[in-house]
């Protein structure tokens, strides 16, 4: 007899999204679907392997992702090849070489599996599903305002906004920021002894990622530092202005965190982050922002580029503990058979019911047993009908119908009573 093999397990940090689960993101998607299309958004679908060195050109050398985060392997042929940590060089690295960008305007997204080494804790996986948004050639401020609109439609429609706050910054240009990132490190050499380790190696590597700590004995001293908003010149304030002035407008609620610099190099003039206290320190639901100078780093002609990304784990977390979210069971109808004449008329009528009902779910019993066993499995579908048929009703081409949510007799109906009647059942399930 062969020796059982041990189980082989999933890698850590790396999670299966069992069915019972499924339900939820099919939901969570369709609800961004929904609202993309609503602001005209087109999807665009990408490889999930680039070459590494695409990489460490957009997100930066001295980034966490790209310092320690990255899964790179050598691929057969020698190259160096990495698991996309993210979407946005991705997805700037296929326009520019579609010449997508040649005087045009894009509205895209993209959705799927991002791989990040890091240590996997609540809401910070090795594999996990993002979400993303870029848009191309508008200067904004107008669409840096629609992002946030766009997010915070979907975050009313999935009934989470009362519990994420809206957080934006400015970065400036690239020489406000440089000129402020030499300020900022003559501040803090002036204290070295407040800051900790990690800060004192980014002071070295990248000063502004300081700003981002969250040891609390460092928070007087970010507290009182200089601060990048104040060195902003007069063409990225009055970007920043215009965004505020239309989120006021439109009245949806910021605060201003000054602080705000996102771990990614390629940022400049807007940045935002939603975030949550819900979710202890892995807050941070969905986080973007404007990155023009980006382009031209990929080679391509100087152009403009917004865009976010979601965390789609982190979301779902936060609507689970809201459990105000009911996913509709998989199963509308669920057809019992019970004898060979039955089992024969029934995957018939079953076939039949599907080409007249259009999106009615029926769920046909497969692998016999009795008939209350067969009751058992179409209770547990959570089906609202089943659809009962022996031998007796298979020859006389009827079937009875038993309602298994509601006090109801069952009744024996022929074929075009049965379509009828689960027909109407359907469409006012569908609209209203
Ligand atoms: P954090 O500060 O939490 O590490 P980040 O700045 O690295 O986030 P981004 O690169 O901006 O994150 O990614 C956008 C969003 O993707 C995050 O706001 C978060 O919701 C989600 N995200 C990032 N890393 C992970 C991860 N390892 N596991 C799950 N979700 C993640
Ligand atoms: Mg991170």
């Amino acid at each position: 007899m062969a020796k059982q093999q041990e189980a082989i397990q999933a890698i850590r940090g790396m999670h299966d999204i069992l069915p019972d689960q499924s339900p939820y993101w099919q939901w969570l998607e369709n609800h961004a679907r929904q609202v993309l299309a609503a602001y005209g958004y087109q999807e665009i679908r990408l490889p999930v392997v680039e070459k590494t060195e695409l990489f460490k050109r957009s997100i930066g050398e001295v980034t966490d992702i790209v310092e320690k985060e990255m899964y790179t392997f050598e691929d057969r042929n020698g190259d160096s090849l990495t698991l996309r940590p993210e979407g946005t060089a991705g997805c700037l690295r296929a326009c520019l070489e579609h010449g997508l960008l040649h005087n045009q305007s894009h509205r895209l997204w993209y959705y799927g599996p991002m791989f990040r080494h890091e240590r996997p804790q609540k809401g910070r996986y090795r594999q996990f599903y993002q979400l993303g948004v870029e848009t191309y050639g508008m200067p904004g401020p107008d669409v840096d305002a629609e992002m946030i609109l766009l997010t915070d439609r979907l975050w009313k429609k999935i009934g989470i906004r009362g519990k994420v706050q809206l957080q934006i910054n400015s970065l400036g240009d690239s020489a406000e920021r440089a000129a402020y990132r030499s300020i900022l490190v003559d501040y803090f050499r002036r204290h070295p002894d407040k800051l900790d380790a990690d800060s004192l190696r980014r002071l070295e590597t990248n000063p502004l990622r300081i700003l981002d700590s969250k040891n609390p004995d460092m928070a007087e001293l970010l507290q009182q530092g200089p601060v990048l908003l104040d060195h902003l010149g007069a063409e990225s304030l009055a970007h920043f202005n215009g965004l505020t002035a239309t989120l006021d407008e439109l009245g949806v609620e910021y605060r201003l965190n000054t602080r705000l610099v996102r771990g990614l190099d390629y940022y400049g003039k807007t940045v935002f982050e939603w975030v949550t206290d819900e979710l202890g320190s892995q807050g941070t639901i969905c986080a973007g922002g404007r990155y023009d100078g980006l382009i031209e780093q990929l080679g391509g002609k100087a152009n403009h580029a917004i865009g976010f990304a979601m965390g789609m784990e982190r979301i779902l977390a936060l609507v689970e503990q809201l459990d105000n979210v009911r996913p509709e069971p998989a199963v509308d109808v669920y057809m019992i058979r019970v004898g060979a004449a039955a089992e024969k008329a029934g995957m018939l009528l079953a076939e039949r019911i599907r080409d007249q009902i259009a999106g009615l779910r029926l769920q046909v019993n497969c692998g016999g047993g009795s008939f209350k066993s067969q009751f058992r499995k179409a209770d547990k579908s959570g089906a609202a009908y089943a659809i009962i048929l022996g031998d007796a009703e298979a020859e006389r081409h009827e079937a009875a119908l038993k309602s298994l949510r509601v006090e109801q007799e069952q009744s024996t109906l022929n074929h075009a009573e049965l379509l009828r009647t689960l027909g109407d059942w359907h469409h006012n399930k569908t609209f209203n």
